[in-house]
């Protein structure tokens, strides 16, 4: 049912710390720990103010840099290594003594961070080999919230960090019913707007959720100010500059790489957003009808209308699905239904492990069946998100997901055992090179993976009986369309009004209205009810009240259809995007390989091109893949004006903030 694959905890601290490595989070789901993020703000004592001051610049040699950078990268080894045990150990028995040792090892391997990236600014100015130069701007950019360099500040920023993120986890929604006060979490709350079609109903969870990040806002705003001092001490114009800045180009490039690839697929969304308001207005009539053809935000199915696919049912094609129950196909192999049995989960991951040997790739290693967690205990509490785990950046790897017999869940294992592949691709790469290739190809490489399973891979391996026909197709791109397509505005605005508020081109008093306004813009979503600077929207989003970066998402899912499209290529399948699997094809084994191993080495238009020949992202294959669906969504639109007023054209010249 929640099936909104948003990894919450990518690789955290980006390329210093490989444990977490990647994630299938629920985003619906209120996050458990803040540990690990918060201590992204750096709280370290120790690291007050000797930085750069012993070392006029200029001074060093190349020969220093490369001890530097040596001894930094061992110690970086050694901590990220304590910190993924302690964090694996706090995910796989949840208690007030693991939830401190873990945050005291993040602690510390933050604070080290920290002082690394302070101490080498002495190198900065000074000509070194390109990877040797590559490192040092890595280490730099390893810090989502990069702190003041005064002890004071600092732990301003720290305390921001951990008390918003703690706001959000706590965040509940009490009434009063039948005369008691009653409290709904983000769960409930979630569960209610995937399920209800009850309009009144929904409003009210949207409305009640909404008010969590209220007291926020002051907060953030301050936050956004010791952030950005931060940033510019390290030698960044603000803090949104400095995330733009870990894509191998300038910032203000990649601001504009990320718009041309959203002019690629705007027309698609647009058609999509028509084909879904009609859809609603059909299902609830005026609650769904505005006179400026936006759609509001509480009718899809997710609290920020991100994805859609809970509400798939209530725009499916007349003739029903995808053709095949794969949930049911899983039981007729006698793995049971529902919570998963150890012996019955682990016949599950082996079909995902199949998959990447029948492309050429080692098993996994034994410790991989003896170290993960595979099924929910039955005495303890633990993280259930479902997380793919690099322990000691060699061949500890571990799968961590409370497994049901059930499709989401069979294809959620393909797409973590991308992570799990790619860790182990670049396991002999230098640490700070163990990392994807940009933040966006972690999830796309899982991603890539999952999207092979198709109806001809699951009759290969025996799960499907016959291939639907060709006619079922549409049923199965719509329910996919319904949350990769619809994703994509929301993936580039959430970033988008963050780099307005670092620059401070949108102020605190304009905070809410520019939000609404983007949303406008690039979704075509509207608020159910009026809101004003009293509230504070972006608040109640995960990665805005935690400070992960997001656009890495909308990345994501560009890249994953160009990687597949390539993959495809290379092991020379021809005929539709959506029917071709990878599967038993050793050519595209080799070429996915290829990237994969390279890790973060190189810039990733490098990486990009060992894959698919191209060194520009491209999103013509996701329009590939869907393009069936196109036409069909064409057709259907007939007759209804598309878009809405105030959508984001080229073509338009109103100013910046206009509709609403
Ligand atoms: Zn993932």
């Amino acid at each position: 049912m929640f099936s909104n694959r948003i990894c919450k905890s990518l690789v955290v601290r980006s390329a210093i710390v490989v444990l977490l490595a990647a994630c299938t989070a629920l985003a619906q789901t209120a996050p458990k720990k803040p540990a690990s993020k918060s201590s992204e703000a750096s709280s370290s004592k120790s690291s007050s103010g000797k930085a750069s001051a012993t070392h006029a610049k200029g001074g060093a040699t190349v020969a220093e840099a490369q001890a530097f950078m040596k001894k930094a990268e061992d110690q970086l080894e050694d901590l990220t290594v304590r910190a993924s045990r302690a964090q694996w150990v706090q995910e796989n028995f949840i208690t007030d003594d693991t939830e401190t040792i873990s945050a005291q090892a993040n602690e510390k391997l933050t604070a080290v961070v920290t002082q690394l990236a302070l101490d080498a600014r002495r190198f900065d100015g000074l000509k070194m080999p390109p990877e040797l130069a590559r490192k040092f701007l890595l280490l730099k950019l390893s810090l989502t919230a990069p702190a003041p360099n005064n002890d004071a500040e600092r732990k301003e920023l720290t305390e921001l960090a951990s008390k918003l993120d703690g706001m959000y986890g706590k965040g509940k929604y009490c009434k009063q019913v039948e005369g008691k006060e009653k409290c709904f979490s983000l769960n409930d709350l979630s569960r209610i707007l995937a399920t209800s079609t009850n309009p009144d109903e929904l409003l009210d969870a949207w409305v009640g959720w909404h008010k969590i990040s209220v007291p926020m806002k002051d907060k953030y705003a301050r936050f956004v100010q010791l952030s950005n001092k931060g940033a510019t001490e390290l030698g960044f114009k603000d803090t949104g500059a400095m995330w733009r800045s870990n894509y191998d180009m300038s910032p203000d490039e990649f601001s504009a790489e990320v718009e041309r690839l959203w002019r690629q697929v705007e027309p698609f969304y647009i058609s999509l957003h028509t084909y879904v308001r009609k859809q609603l207005i059909k299902k609830y009539g005026k609650a769904a009808e505005r006179p400026d053809g936006m759609i509001p935000a509480q009718l899809l199915g997710n609290m920020w209308a991100q994805e859609w696919g809970n509400v798939y049912p209530l725009v499916a094609p007349a003739d029903g699905g995808q053709g095949y129950d794969l949930t049911k196909q899983l039981e007729k192999q006698g793995l049971g239904s529902g919570p998963a049995t150890l012996d019955n989960a682990k016949k599950m991951v082996k079909y995902g492990e199949n998959f990447f040997t029948s492309l050429g790739f080692a098993p996994l290693p034994q410790t991989f069946w003896e170290r993960s967690l595979f099924v929910k205990p039955q005495d303890r509490d633990v993280v259930c998100h479902a997380s793919a785990w690099d322990i000691d950046a060699k061949d500890d790897l571990r799968l961590k997901l409370c497994i049901e017999v059930k499709d989401e869940d069979f294809v959620t294992i393909h797409h973590e055992l991308g992570h799990n592949f790619y860790q182990r691709a670049y396991k002999d790469q230098p640490p700070l090179f163990q990392d994807s290739a940009n933040d966006g190809f972690h999830e796309a490489v899982g991603d890539t993976i999952a999207l092979s399973v198709t109806p001809e891979y699951l009759k290969e391996v025996g799960l499907l009986d016959t291939v639907p026909p060709e006619s079922a197709d549409i049923g199965y791109l719509l329910k996919q369309a319904m949350d990769k397509i619809a994703f994509l505005p929301f993936g580039l605005m959430i970033d988008k009004w963050r780099w307005e508020v670092f620059s401070g081109q949108v102020t605190p008093a304009q905070y809410n209205k520019a939000w609404w306004d983007l949303k406008a813009k690039y979704q075509g979503v509207a608020p159910p009810v009026e809101r004003s600077e009293a509230d504070f929207d972006p608040g109640a989003k995960y990665h805005i009240a935690s400070n992960t970066p997001y656009v890495r998402y909308f990345l994501a899912r560009i890249l994953q259809f160009q990687f597949h499209r390539a993959l495809c290529q290379a092991a020379g399948i021809q005929g539709p995007l959506h029917r071709c699997s990878i599967y038993k094809n050793k050519a595209a084994g080799e070429r996915l390989n290829k990237m994969l191993s390279m890790g973060k080495s190189k810039p990733w238009p490098d990486a990009l091109e060992a894959i698919s020949g191209q060194r520009q992202m491209d999103a013509t294959a996701i329009l590939d893949y869907f393009a069936p669906l196109k036409k069909w969504l064409d057709e259907q639109n007939q007759g209804e004006k598309p878009g809405w007023q105030g959508m984001d054209t080229p073509t338009e010249t109103a100013p910046r903030h206009t509709s609403r």
